[in-house]
C-alpha cells in the first residue's frame, strides 16, 4: 500500500540535543521517545561519543537502532536489523559496522612518527594515564576510561608555543589528517561527517525496507550537527544556553526550537511531526 512506502528517520546530536546540556537528563524528550517508537519512527542516536559511551545511553532509552558515533566515522547496525548485511560492512560481535574514517591505530602510528619532528611539544589520550585523562578533562575516571575508549580518532593537547602548533596541524593535515581544535584538544582523525553518514543509513533504509521515500529529520545543536542538519529533509536546531545557533545554508525546511536541550526537542519535534 503507498501509504507505507514512505517512512520518516530521526537523527539526533545527543550533549545539549538530546541530552540536557548540564544534567545530561533526557527525562523531557521520553514521552517523545516512547511514542516514536510505537510509530515506528527509528531514532538514530548521531553524536562524536565513542561507542562505549552510546552503548550505555542505548541501553538506558532502550534503543535498539543504529548508531552513528565519533562524529560520522562509523554506524553500527545491530545484525539483522535489515534483511541482508550492507555490503560495505565489516562484522564485529553483535554488530554489522560500517566504517568512513582509518582507524585509531592508524592515526596512533602517524603521530609516533609526528614525535620525531615535534619532540616533546604534544600529548595524546594513547600516551596517557586515565588519571591524566580525567584531570584535564574534568571527567570523573569512569567517564574517562570511556572516553578513552576511541576507535576512530585521537584526542592531542598541544603543550608547545603557538606557532609550532599550527606547523603541527599543516603536516598531520599533510598526511592525510583532519585536525579540529575543540576546547580543550586537538582532534586528530580522517574526513567524516554526520551528514555524510546520515545520507549512507538513510539510503540503506531505503533500499533494504523497498521504501519509496525516506523523510529524514536531523536534530542538533552545533558545529559539528551542519553537516546533517544540511543534508535532512528537515532540520531542527536546538538552541542551547551557551551558544548561538549554528547557522545555516539551507532556506527551507529547518526549524529552531524555542525552549532548550531535550524540552526543545520535545516541543520541536512535535512540532514538525
Ligand atoms: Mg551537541
Amino acid at each position: 500500500m503507498e501509504e507505507h512506502m514512505s517512512r520518516k528517520v530521526v537523527f539526533t546530536d545527543l550533549d545539549g540535543s538530546l541530552l540536557d546540556h548540564d544534567s545530561y537528563s533526557h527525562k523531557a524528550a521520553d514521552a517523545l521517545l516512547e511514542e516514536l517508537e510505537r510509530d515506528q519512527i527509528p531514532v538514530i542516536l548521531t553524536t562524536s561519543k565513542t561507542r562505549a559511551e552510546v552503548e550505555a545511553l542505548r541501553l538506558e532509552l532502550d534503543n535498539r537502532h543504529p548508531f552513528i558515533i565519533e562524529n560520522g566515522a562509523a554506524i553500527y547496525i545491530p545484525k539483522g536489523y535489515f534483511p541482508v548485511k550492507p555490503e560495505a560492512c565489516i562484522e564485529v560481535e553483535d554488530f554489522w559496522i560500517a566504517e568512513f574514517c582509518e582507524t585509531r591505530s592508524h592515526w596512533l602510528s602517524l603521530l609516533e612518527k609526528a614525535k620525531e619532528l615535534f619532540t616533546h611539544k604534544f600529548s595524546h589520550f594513547a600516551a596517557m594515564k586515565e588519571e591524566v585523562i580525567a584531570q584535564v578533562t574534568g571527567l570523573s575516571l569512569e567517564q574517562a576510561q570511556l572516553a578513552n575508549n576511541r576507535e576512530y580518532g585521537e584526542p592531542i593537547s598541544w603543550l608547545g608555543v603557538d606557532k609550532g602548533k599550527q606547523e603541527f596541524i599543516e603536516w598531520l593535515t599533510e598526511q592525510g589528517g583532519h585536525v579540529l581544535q575543540g576546547g580543550r584538544f586537538l582532534h586528530l582523525s580522517g574526513f567524516c561527517n554526520k551528514g555524510e553518514a546520515l545520507a549512507w543509513l538513510a539510503a540503506e533504509y531505503k533500499t533494504q525496507w523497498n521504501l519509496s521515500e525516506i523523510k529524514t529529520i536531523a536534530i542538533g545543536d552545533s558545529g559539528n550537527d551542519v553537516a546533517m542538519l544540511e543534508k535532512a529533509d528537515l532540520a531542527l536546531i536546538i538552541r542551547s544556553p551557551v551558544h548561538a545557533p549554528p547557522k545555516l545554508k539551507r532556506l527551507r525546511g529547518f526549524f529552531i526550537s524555542e525552549e532548550f536541550g531535550p524540552r526543545g526537542w520535545n516541543s520541536g519535534l512535535r512540532k514538525i511531526l
